[in-house]
């Protein structure tokens, strides 16, 4: 087993020089992340540490950027517990964490220059969180640029997310490969999330519903019923007797998040997203279920 050591940067200058030492070496693969680890980023990481094979580098940056939060969401209660979210790294076999802080991000405040999301950051997410989806595309196209990774790894749990990045990439022509990897999920087939530690031990249990209401949807439509009105209404009823504040749940397409009308076509992803108590959650299903990456 070769040992590593897990190199850990902050400012943008001493990852750049070690950088160029590497350079040529193997891949760099990159997962960009908040912070408050839990075994979805473990997935993540692990996808990233095969996909790098002994040679390359596997990085991930720990880094909550306030420019995609809203005024009243949680930046400044985001959990940070940095020295267990290193030590998961080290298990986790990752070579670089680089974990700037706000100054050497921001170092001149929230930049005057911002990427777009474009039309698919109006919608859903976008719609109940203005502005955060440029928030996410500025933060990523900077990391990228201080990165410059060969891949980079990215989540189907925010599944709007990854869509919008991989159009940034694209549009933008950013020399790097994107993989997106499968959502990682508690035994009750909740998704895990950094966020799921504000759910109270009355709601744990209820915030399954998000999962149950998707796994119904999915395997109506596998089963031949894809009216779309008795999706959706079957889907935000399983919801909210959880409690849950219903934001949308329904099917859509899976390229342009357009919802389904009338009757649901496959390929589909079914969306849904809303609050238990003051803790927000998302969650979607691919039908049919993606070949695994
Ligand atoms: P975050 O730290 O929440 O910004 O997430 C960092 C990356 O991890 C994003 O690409 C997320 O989509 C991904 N991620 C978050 N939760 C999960 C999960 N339960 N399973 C797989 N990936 C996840």
């Amino acid at each position: 087993m070769i040992r590593r050591v897990m190199h850990t940067f902050t400012t943008i200058s001493d990852w750049r020089r070690f950088r160029r030492s590497v350079s040529g070496v193997g891949p760099l693969l990159f997962v960009p992340t908040m912070g408050a680890l839990h075994p979805g980023h473990g997935h993540l990481v692990t996808i990233a540490r095969q996909t790098a094979g002994p040679a390359g580098c596997v990085c991930v940056s720990i880094f909550v950027n306030p420019l995609q939060f809203g005024p009243g969401e949680d930046f400044s209660r985001y959990p940070r517990p940095l020295e267990n979210d290193t030590a998961l790294l080290r298990q986790w076999h990752t070579d670089v964490l680089f974990a700037p802080s706000t100054a050497e991000m921001y170092p001149h405040g929230a930049t005057t220059v911002a990427v777009d999301p474009g039309p698919l950051g109006e919608i859903w997410e976008g719609k109940l969180r203005p502005g955060h989806f440029r928030g996410v595309c500025t933060v990523v196209a900077k990391l990228l640029a201080i990165m410059a990774p060969d891949i980079l790894i990215l989540g189907q749990k925010d599944f709007q997310q990854q869509l919008i990045l991989r159009r940034m990439v694209r549009d933008l022509n950013f020399p790097v490969q994107v993989l997106t990897a499968p959502t990682v999920r508690e035994a009750d087939g909740l998704a895990m999330s950094s966020r799921n530690r504000y759910l109270s031990a009355q709601e744990r249990p209820r915030a399954a519903a998000i999962f149950e209401a998707l796994r119904f949807a999915a395997a109506e439509i596998r089963a031949g019923r894809r009216k779309v009105a008795p999706l959706v209404d079957a889907m935000t009823e399983t919801m909210r007797r959880a409690g849950l504040q219903v934001d949308y749940a329904l099917p859509c397409h899976p390229e342009t998040l357009a919802a389904c009308d009338d009757v649901v076509t496959e390929p589909c992803v079914l969306l849904a997203a809303g609050k238990l108590g003051s803790t927000r959650l998302i969650d979607n299903l691919l039908t049919p279920d993606p070949k695994p990456v």
